[in-house]
């Protein structure tokens, strides 16, 4: 089977990119040795390639690719407030059913040190809170400028 220009131009973006088989490869190659249009086909693929890197769409995707980013933290801090908000809860409607007492020498005792637990998640839950408003403050101003 004779290799035409057009089969050649088929492959070259593939080529172009390095994910076409060996064997295409060297097909590739042996053709451009000999014919001048498909080199100068090469050589454009290549210009299009690196005018498109700079071009509206790439900046958008890059901005998706941002603000994805930014969704992925927003969404972390989201989750650990609701998760220590509940734990939170959690600790100190236990620490109602299970109860506690005072010993004779002035002590508190409760079981799971669940009073300590509840001001543990408070204060996660209050700077995931902090963390989200100055994300969300850090967003406002990104978008106004
Ligand atoms: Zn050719």
């Amino acid at each position: 089977m004779r290799i035409t220009c057009e089969i050649i131009n088929d492959l070259l973006p593939l080529y172009h990119d390095n994910v076409c088989s060996e064997d295409s490869c060297k097909l590739i190659e042996e053709h451009l040795l000999t014919c001048g249009k498909c080199r100068d086909e090469l050589k454009q693929i290549d210009i299009e390639i690196k005018a498109v890197k700079n071009t509206e769409e790439v900046k958008v995707m890059n901005n998706i690719a941002k603000k994805w980013k930014q969704d992925r933290w927003s969404s972390f801090f989201t989750g650990t407030l609701l998760f220590s908000i509940i734990a939170s809860v959690g600790c100190l409607v236990a620490y109602n059913i299970i109860g506690s007492y005072v010993t004779a020498e002035g002590f508190l005792v409760e079981p799971f040190a669940l009073i300590p637990l509840a001001y543990l998640f408070g204060l996660s839950a209050l700077s995931s809170g902090i963390i989200l408003g100055i994300i969300a403050l850090k967003r406002r101003m990104v978008n106004t400028k």
